[in-house]
């Protein structure tokens, strides 16, 4: 844990800075191991600060690195960072990306004696490169998921509301041992596939129409994340040509993640395949995202996205077809960028598989 504070260190010159001032609660569970609600990370080359307040003090001294020296502050935790600082005349980075236009006004007035310096992504870029132990937990979080998508499955979809088949594939990650879902899980059969964040509905699925299911789990504050497009029975051949689209497109944007590939150009190959099967104006998202503590994370697989891939990225790889009023169709593994390439975490067969 606490190297992940020195490799912080190591950048914050490159940046301009003397001392991040750490306020994202994600970043600081990152450098810290903290995991409450309320609680600030200094770091500086040799300054280590967590501070929180009276409610987190046991679960501070369990949990925070012993590198970090501990403080305890007003709730307001920005009240008590000019006195860890001690000194004032610093160059201190906060995170813009993560801080309100109150607070920051807040900080200008309490850290006056040191000169402000907004900063954007500093720690969610070492967050990006994941350590052994970082994808071993998230390994586990997608075999979990795994086994919960087929316990579902084995149950049937046909005749179940989506309401209820994401509450039962919920309650399954959960009673394999996951903290919570990554995030709300998409069950979304027919039409209502074509939405691609469409929320489970009071609606049975029925048969013979694709349901688009999206889900992850959470375990030791890591997620997974993962989708299929299953049959519920035979399915007109148009749907079944757009699922063999997007699968393909799917298996080629997988050959191109490999280190120093570039984010863009990895979902450039899958919308080529798309766009070429005459479905181009049907994919309008990007092609993946990184996961780990936030299941939506650093690097991005999209048209805008420069980011060159490293061994230890994890990231997902979904495009997806999406026909208003018609159906959706999306495949999304879960991969980690290796020494030569990428090794697919999803164990789930991506074949166009029918089920009740
Ligand atoms: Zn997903
Ligand atoms: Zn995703």
């Amino acid at each position: 844990m606490s190297a992940r504070a020195d490799r912080l260190a190591d950048r914050l010159p490159q940046a301009g800075i003397d001392v991040l001032l750490v306020t994202n609660l994600i970043n600081v569970r990152y450098l810290t191991g903290y995991t409450g609600s309320n609680g600030i990370a200094l770091v500086g080359s040799d300054l280590r600060t967590f501070i929180t307040d009276f409610r987190y003090v046991v679960q501070a001294a369990e949990e925070v690195d012993p590198g970090f020296d501990r403080r305890r502050s007003a709730q307001h935790l920005l009240e008590g960072v000019d006195e860890a600082l001690e000194t004032g005349g610093l160059r201190l980075g906060f995170e813009a990306d993560h801080m309100s236009v109150s607070e920051h006004a807040r900080l200008r007035e309490l850290l006056s004696r040191n000169e402000l310096v907004a900063t954007s992504g500093l720690v969610e870029d070492l967050r990006a490169v994941k350590q052994p132990e970082e994808v071993a937990a998230i390994r586990t979080a997608a075999a979990l998921a795994d086994e919960a998508f087929a316990e579902l499955v084995g149950g049937g979809l046909t005749g179940h509301t989506e309401h209820d088949l994401a509450l039962r594939l919920e309650y399954e990650m959960r009673r394999r041992g996951a903290e919570r879902p990554s995030f709300d899980p998409i069950i979304a059969g027919g039409p209502h596939g074509a939405l691609p964040h469409a929320r489970p509905r009071d609606e049975k699925v029925r048969a013979g129409e694709l349901v688009v299911i999206d889900w992850g789990a959470q375990l030791d504050g890591y997620c997974s994340d993962c989708t299929r497009t299953l049959a519920t029975g035979d399915i007109d051949s148009d749907a079944v040509e757009v699922y063999e689209l997007v699968l393909e497109a799917q298996l080629a944007a997988l050959e191109e993640v490999e280190p120093e590939a570039v984010g863009r150009d990895v979902d450039s190959v899958a919308r080529a395949t798309i766009t070429a099967g005459g479905h181009g104006e049907h994919f309008g998202h990007g092609l993946g995202h990184g996961v780990g503590l936030e299941v939506h994370e650093a690097p991005r697989l999209s048209q805008l996205s420069d980011a060159v891939l490293a061994p230890g990225n994890v990231v997902t790889v979904e495009p997806g077809i999406y026909i208003p009023g018609w159906f959706g169709v999306r495949i999304e593994d879960l991969v980690v960028v290796t020494a030569d390439g990428c090794e697919i975490l999803t164990s789930v067969p991506k074949e166009l598989t029918v089920v009740d």
